[in-house]
């Protein structure tokens, strides 16, 4: 069975983000790049089930400008086997990443497509659910542990309000990694230098015959409002009386 795995290029978690002065978007010049995290989940988990026995391919995704070519370099350093690279400037909105994805599935005809969550950058988490939705397969969003029963099924924990819930599903099927599904190892340098040497083909949203265009227009970007400065109270009868009076919440 082969596993599909979309990768996105993001902002870097760590980095402290700024908007844009003209206010249209977050300023991505000159700004730390990497995977999404939840991605990299997705892929660890890909290569253990490779490890497993149970994938026998794993093929990384990602849809961008040039540079997501490095985050698919990473992937195969992880253990992607190859990967492709669906190159456009477009602004690409998750329903167009959910077309190409389709577009790729029934190309390759995996039996499992894993995705991150969510994208750290645009919070969307809507990508895989599209994916699902448009290729008619089943799906679980938010995944803590996956176990493959078969060349037909599988047996996926989410972690919900009141506990675990573990969902069967057929395959194929699309599944969002979270958090807690897996640690990912790192990322060794012999590994990278391999990753170097595998098959990464780079196409354009035409030859899948997918309309990337925009269905989605942003008005502005604003950055979050400051926090105002804090006060000091005198006693702790000030400060109840603050709590109680002015923030309202005793
Ligand atoms: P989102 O719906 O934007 O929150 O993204 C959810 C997931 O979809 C991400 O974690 C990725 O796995 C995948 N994804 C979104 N955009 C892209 C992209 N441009 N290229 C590859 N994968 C993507």
């Amino acid at each position: 069975m082969k596993a599909m795995v979309a990768v996105k290029r993001v902002v870097d978690y760590n980095v402290k983000v700024r908007v844009r002065s003209d206010n249209t978007a977050v300023d991505t010049a000159n700004v730390k790049m990497s995977m999404n995290p939840f991605d990299e989940i997705a892929i660890e988990e890909a290569v253990r089930l490779k490890e497993k026995g149970v994938v026998t391919e794993i093929i990384a995704v990602s849809c961008g400008v040039t540079q997501c070519q490095e985050t698919l370099r990473t992937a195969m350093a992880i253990g992607a086997d190859r990967a492709i690279f669906v190159e456009s400037q477009e602004d690409l909105q998750p329903l167009a990443v959910a077309k190409l994805l389709k577009a790729l599935a029934d190309k390759e005809q995996p039996g499992l497509v894993l995705l991150g969550k969510q994208a750290i950058d645009d919070d969307c988490n809507q990508t895989g659910q599209m994916l699902a939705a448009l290729a008619d397969w089943p799906q679980v969003t938010c995944a803590s542990k996956i176990e493959v029963q078969g060349p037909d099924k599988a047996n996926i924990t989410r972690e919900i309000d009141g506990g675990l819930e573990t969902l069967q599903v057929s395959l194929p099927a699309v599944v969002t990694a979270d958090l807690r599904l897996n640690e990912p190892r790192y990322v060794t340098l012999p590994n990278i230098m391999k990753a170097k040497k595998k098959p990464l083909e780079v196409i354009k949203p035409q030859d899948l015959g997918v309309d990337v265009t925009p269905r989605i227009k942003t008005l502005r970007v604003d950055d979050p409002p400051k926090r105002a400065a804090g006060v000091k109270v005198a006693d702790v009868a000030a400060l109840l009386d603050k709590l109680k009076n002015e923030a309202k919440v005793i």
